[in-house]
């Protein structure tokens, strides 16, 4: 978990961009995720998808 301050609970996100169709998805941070990594296949076009950015949202 990202603490921004004291006991404010930050979530974490994930953006994922598709190579080919360049369709963007935001979901949760999954323990693991990084910045360029492959993640899985493109939902609509089945190109490969890779995560551009990674930020937290206060809740
Ligand atoms: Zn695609």
């Amino acid at each position: 978990m990202i603490f921004s301050k004291k006991e404010e609970i930050v979530t974490p996100y994930t953006v994922e961009q598709c190579n080919s169709c360049k369709a963007i998805s935001k979901r949760k941070f999954i323990r693991g995720d990084y910045v360029f990594k492959n993640t899985e296949p493109c939902k609509s076009c089945d190109g490969q998808t890779l995560i551009i950015k990674i930020f937290g949202e206060t809740s």
